[in-house]
């Protein structure tokens, strides 16, 4: 009997190279944990049928493109397109490593928000509590890794959609550096920010996804060979790593006092493996962070959501002219985030504005990049809760569009940055995980692999929902 909640993915790989399991034996499992659990939980907008093969399944989120299966962005504008090719992520994963596509998961509508529930396709829950949200906007991929759906999954990370879902959900996810994974047929967001990146059980398990997808492509010409290869984290001490905590990211209003406790706890771990914790500073980054992400975000937005006009994806309204059909797609095709965002994002973009916003946010965008690299001088890594709050309960900030983003407050200033991002949970508050967050310089996932695996064994964090265990 395959245990899909405990399994991981390293473990499942060596139960199939030792012909212990069939690669139809590892599907069938998760297809019956999906029939078992995901009623309750809607982490997948569509399942696939098993294509055959002995390769790992792989559960993707809805923005990335899958050749001949249906990819809606958690839009009802993109509801019926099928892309004809694959991303390239999607297709490194199957052609250089076998693995199969298990089926896409849940997400906000483009990618927008903090907890899933802009999906025009309903919510996902949290399978610690499922009157909770698992965050967003990547919440089924985090979600169907948690409830053992899948034994790991591909989300995407333009301010925190990988990193914040993760610890919510008591998952390890890493937002790479930007420019080291592919964005080619991965549905567009913001184009200067969007990365895709993996979801896992746990560290090793994230450091190897990671390595199948990242690297050079030329279909993008943002991304850079590695400059060093991905190694899988062994060491399990810190010796020599000389580790910050940002003030300002560590005391921020709104980190809840449990959220605070769990990651003080673990910063002292840190120094009892070995590790040199110093207090630095940030404050440029997290007082203008959050501001400058929803200029820049929208401003791109609104330009890469120009293309959903009813000719050419998915959904079409009826009507006489083209002009109306073009509009009428747009008003009912959209949902109310993805519309907030498109204005503001035109507005900030128009003539007479640019300078004044976006300009300007670009110019904040340099400071806080320079702010960060000034800390890497220092020190190696930086640590900080991923999240303010554990998982909140469903509906508790969609009447509130700031109180939503400010979901993000701690995961979006190195997003602006560019740098790479892992969070991996340790420990629990009022019985929900919390999410440590590890930043880096650029390219230094390797260290951030390093810290996280060195620091989940000392924390030993069960990832298994407490109502899930047997
Ligand atoms: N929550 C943030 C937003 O709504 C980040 C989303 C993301 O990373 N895709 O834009």
């Amino acid at each position: 009997m395959i245990d899909t909640l405990r399994l991981t993915a390293y473990e499942a790989a060596e139960l199939l190279r030792s012909n212990q399991i069939s690669g139809a034996e590892l599907w069938e499992a998760y297809r019956r944990a999906i029939d078992e659990r995901d009623g309750e939980l809607h982490c997948f907008l569509h399942v696939c049928d098993d294509a055959g093969g002995d390769g790992l399944p792989l559960a993707v989120k809805d923005v990335i493109g899958t050749r001949g299966i249906p990819t809606t962005a958690g839009s009802k504008i993109l509801e019926g397109y099928v892309p004809v090719y694959d991303s390239t992520v999607v297709r490194r994963a199957k052609e250089d490593h076998g693995l199969r596509i298990l089926g896409k998961t849940n997400t906000d509508e483009f990618a927008m928000g903090s907890s899933t529930e802009n999906s025009a396709f309903g919510p996902t829950r949290n399978p610690w509590d499922p009157t909770r949200v698992p965050g967003g906007s990547g919440g089924g991929s985090a979600a169907a890794v948690s409830a053992g759906l899948a034994p790991w999954a591909l989300g995407s990370d333009t301010g925190g959609s990988i990193k914040q879902p993760s610890a919510l959900c008591g998952n390890v996810g890493l937002r790479p550096t930007y420019g080291t994974v592919s964005r080619y047929g991965v549905v567009a967001f913001a184009s200067s920010l969007d990365q895709v990146g993996p979801v896992a059980r746990n560290v090793r398990d994230c450091a190897f996804l990671y390595s199948v997808i990242a690297g050079r492509d030329e279909c993008d010409t943002t991304t850079v060979e590695l400059p060093h290869p991905v190694e899988l984290p062994e060491a399990d001490d810190l010796r020599g790593m000389r580790i910050g905590v940002p003030k300002e990211l560590n005391e921020a209003e709104g980190i809840e006092p449990g959220v605070a406790a769990a990651v003080q706890a673990a910063i002292a771990k840190l120094e009892e493996l070995g590790a040199e914790v110093g207090e630095c500073a940030l404050p440029l980054s997290v007082e203008y962070g959050i501001p400058c992400y929803y200029l820049i975000a929208p401003a791109e937005a609104s330009s890469n959501l120009a293309r959903y006009d009813g000719v050419r994806y998915g959904y079409r309204a009826d009507a006489a002219e083209r002009y109306a059909m073009y509009t009428r797609t747009r008003d009912e095709g959209f949902g109310d985030e993805p519309k907030r965002r498109i204005m503001v994002g035109t507005y900030a973009l128009s003539a007479g504005y640019y300078d004044a916003y976006y300009g300007q946010a670009q110019k904040v965008r340099t400071v806080i990049k320079r702010e960060h690299d000034a800390l890497f001088e220092t020190f190696d890594a930086l640590v900080s809760p991923t999240s303010p709050t554990v998982a909140f309960p469903l509906g508790a900030r969609t009447a509130d569009p700031i109180a939503m983003y400010l979901s993000d407050l701690l995961t979006i200033p190195s997003c602006m940055a560019g740098l790479p991002g892992l969070s991996i949970p340790c420990g629990l508050s009022e019985g929900l995980p919390v999410g440590l967050q590890l930043i880096g310089p650029q390219f230094a996932e390797n260290t951030l692999f390093r810290i996280g695996h060195a620091l989940e064994q000392s924390i030993a964090f069960d990832p298994v929902p407490e109502r899930l265990r047997a």
